[in-house]
């Protein structure tokens, strides 16, 4: 969903809208939704700048860290967004005014891309470290089964604890 600039009436317009999990898709090699995506919000034209605040909420699948399985986690966020024309910007008035807000972003200055805000806010939203269960084995590093589900017989499973420390030490880690 694209929002053109040129057909808010009195330069603002709200918006509501439901992506279905396809629509969206993977969002990268660790994330992607498993429920439809719904976002509602609103867009006001002030001056040179367009503001876009709103709300998304889906449940995403993220990898765990460790072994790699599939996580599903609740996905639930505001954003306030702020715009600014590629022309204005480059006007030194505009300049100034962004100087100390890090979080302006410049566009074509004709249309917000909603698609765009959905995807890159549920990827802000979801956890950067993620675990399966706290205690998550992961994967061997040696043959590559998940520890959680079979034993393998590569020696670092026999390894004491004690012993672990002192072997991680003397490999340099
Ligand atoms: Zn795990
Ligand atoms: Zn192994």
């Amino acid at each position: 969903m694209r929002i053109e600039l040129v057909n808010l009436e009195h330069g603002k317009r709200d918006f509501a809208h439901v992506y279905q999990p396809a629509e969206v898709g993977s969002l990268d090699e660790r994330v992607s939704v498993v429920q439809p995506v719904s976002v509602t919000g609103n867009v006001r034209i002030a001056g040179a700048e367009v503001f876009v605040n709103g709300h998304i909420e889906t449940r995403a699948q993220v990898e765990c860290d460790r072994c790699l399985q599939q996580v599903e986690t609740p996905v639930k966020a505001d954003f306030e967004l702020q715009y600014i024309g590629g022309n204005e910007y480059a006007s030194s008035e505009a300049a100034e005014l962004t100087e100390d807000d890090m979080s302006v972003s410049v566009f074509d200055g004709k249309a917000i891309d909603v698609d765009e805000i959905v995807k890159e806010q549920i990827l802000l939203a979801v956890p950067t470290r993620m675990l399966c269960r706290p205690d998550c084995k992961g994967l061997c590093p040696d043959c590559g089964v998940d520890k959680n589900t079979t034993r393998c017989a590569c020696g670092a499973d026999e390894v004491d604890p004690r012993w672990a420390a002192l072997k991680n030490l003397s490999s340099g880690k």
